[in-house]
């Protein structure tokens, strides 16, 4: 089944749980699709808009409150799993390991994470922690895809040099998509795009019961 169907997003995403040890992460084969990147990147905004909901996530301007792994659903057909931002200098030692531990615990063992949405806020770029997430991401057989947030903020010049500095970055990283997303919640640019890349991962796995139930709605 390859049909595209972005009226999914259209349906009432539930919050499911918050995952604070391994032991916790769903059990079964519900696809799981991953938004990730430093605190502050945009992440709460984006997947808010993506399920148009205004404060399914909570959108703060205190950076690092995220502390556990938060799995939404949609019709428990698809996990968005909201992570914790990385590169939030006030937060303890302790509690950076934890988070560490949770985090390489569950992109080793998962089996259902289709895709990982990595956020880069464009006026910022790539940062050295960036690069190293992607350097973790390549060994853990993932695939993982580049959506730069924010592009409101930044002028054609410096996208362009964005653009190109990331081809180089993606060249560099063997388990990174080639293509990537350019978004703003703001201008709502590159959300659909995100949809249908969800949606395009789904398809093979979305009951035709579901599919005939969103063409009526
Ligand atoms: P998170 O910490 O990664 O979840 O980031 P938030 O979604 O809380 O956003 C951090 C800040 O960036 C907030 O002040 C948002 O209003 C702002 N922000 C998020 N997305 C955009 C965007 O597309 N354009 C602009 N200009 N600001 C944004």
């Amino acid at each position: 089944m390859n049909a595209i169907n972005p009226k999914i997003f259209l349906q009432e995403c539930k919050f499911v749980l918050g995952v604070a040890s391994l032991k916790q992460i769903p059990k079964g084969d519900i696809p799981e699709f991953v938004f990730w990147g430093r605190s502050n990147v945009g992440k709460s905004s984006l997947i808010n808009k993506l399920v148009n909901r205004k404060k399914l996530v909570r959108v703060s301007n205190t950076p690092g409150r995220t502390r556990e792994l938060n799995y939404f659903t949609i019709l428990e057909q698809l996990y968005l799993v909201d992570l914790p931002g990385y590169g939030y200098a006030k937060v303890s030692q302790q509690q950076k390991m934890q988070w560490e531990d949770l985090l390489i615990g569950y992109f080793q063992t998962s089996t259902n994470i289709k895709r990982v949405f990595l956020l880069i806020d464009a006026k910022v770029g790539f940062k050295t922690i960036d690069q190293e997430v992607m350097a973790f991401l390549n060994t853990c057989g993932l695939s993982y895809q580049i959506v730069f947030t924010k592009a409101d903020k930044i002028k054609q010049e410096s996208m362009a040099k964005l653009i190109a500095e990331t081809k180089d970055i993606i060249a560099k990283n063997g388990a990174c998509f080639p293509e990537f997303i350019v978004s703003s919640t703001k201008s709502k640019i590159g959300i659909a795009e995100i949809q249908q890349v969800i949606i395009g991962l789904l398809s093979s796995k979305v009951s035709v019961v579901t599919l005939a139930k969103l063409d009526n709605s």
